[in-house]
C-alpha cells in the first residue's frame, strides 16, 4: 500500500500520516522531517535545504528525488509507505512514475489559506518524532512536552506568519497541479491511483474516521 498525502502546509498531513501509519503498518516517509533533521546534523544536503527552507521555497527537485529514492530502498518501505511531503512538483512526480513506483491512493487533504495561518501559529513539533501538536486544536497532556517521550516541543522557524504566506504561495504556485495530475492518472482506465478528497477544516477524529474508512 502506498499513498501519497496532498495538501497545503497545515492541512494535517503530518497527523493524519501518524495514524494511517499506525493501522497500515507502514512508515511515515516526511521529506521535510528528513530535511530538518539534516540540517541540525549539519550534513551537505542540511547546508544546501537551509536558507530555502527558511524562506519557504522549496528544494531543488534533484536533491529531492535522491533523497526520498534512497529511503524507500529501505527494508522497511517493502509494504509500502506513506509520502508526507512528496512530490510537491510535477518533476517529483514524474521521478516517481519513472522509478515504476506505483501509488494505490492520492488522499488529498482541502484547507483554505485564511484557516492555514491560525493553524501553522499554533503548531508544536516533537523534533525527534515529528508528531505534531496544537495549542489549542491537539494540546499536549503536559504543556509544552511531547507526550511520549517527555521531551520539549518547538515551534518549527518557518511557522512565522511570513514565512507562512510565502509556503502558502508556493503551495499554488508548484505543488497544488498536482491535484490536477493525479486525478487525471486516476481516470485512466484501470490505472491506479485512487483519488480521495477530504474537508480538512472538520475535526482531527473526524478527518481520520474518514480518510481510514477509504482507504480500507
Ligand atoms: P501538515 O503536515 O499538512 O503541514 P500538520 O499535521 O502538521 O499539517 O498540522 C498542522 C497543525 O494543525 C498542527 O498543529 C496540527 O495539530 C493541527 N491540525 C491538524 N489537523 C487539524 C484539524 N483537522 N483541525 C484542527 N487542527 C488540526
Ligand atoms: P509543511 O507540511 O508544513 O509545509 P514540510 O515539513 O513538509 O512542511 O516541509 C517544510 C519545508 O521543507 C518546505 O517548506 C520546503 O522548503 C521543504 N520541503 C519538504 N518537502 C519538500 C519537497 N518534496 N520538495 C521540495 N522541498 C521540500
Amino acid at each position: 500500500m502506498r499513498i501519497i498525502l496532498l495538501g497545503p502546509p497545515g492541512a494535517g498531513k503530518g497527523t493524519q500520516a501518524q495514524f494511517i501509519s499506525k493501522k497500515f503498518d507502514i512508515p511515515q516517509i516526511s521529506t521535510g522531517d528528513m530535511l530538518r533533521a539534516a540540517i541540525k546534523e549539519g550534513s551537505e544536503l542540511g547546508r544546501k535545504a537551509q536558507d530555502v527552507m527558511k524562506a519557504g521555497g522549496l528544494v531543488s527537485d534533484d536533491l529531492i528525488i535522491n533523497l526520498v529514492k534512497e529511503r524507500i530502498a529501505k527494508p522497511d518501505c517493502v509494504n509500502g509507505c506513506i509520502f508526507d511531503g512528496f512530490p510537491r512538483t510535477i518533476p517529483q512526480a514524474q521521478a516517481l512514475a519513472d522509478a515504476g513506483v506505483e501509488i494505490d491512493n492520492v488522499v488529498e487533504i482541502r484547507v483554505p489559506d485564511d484557516e492555514i495561518v491560525q493553524r501553522l501559529s499554533g503548531r508544536r513539533q516533537h523534533p525527534g518524532s515529528g508528531r505534531v501538536y496544537h495549542l489549542q486544536h491537539n494540546p499536549p497532556k503536559n504543556e509544552g512536552l511531547d507526550d511520549v517521550t517527555g521531551e520539549e516541543l518547538i515551534q518549527r522557524d518557518d511557522d512565522k506568519e511570513e514565512v507562512i504566506r510565502e509556503r502558502l504561495a508556493t503551495y499554488h504556485e508548484q505543488t497544488s497541479t498536482l491535484v490536477g495530475f493525479y486525478q487525471d492518472k486516476a481516470k485512466e482506465s484501470g490505472a491506479a491511483p485512487h483519488y480521495h478528497q477530504f474537508d480538512g477544516t472538520q475535526g482531527i477524529e473526524t478527518v481520520k474516521e474518514q480518510i481510514l474508512s477509504a482507504l480500507d
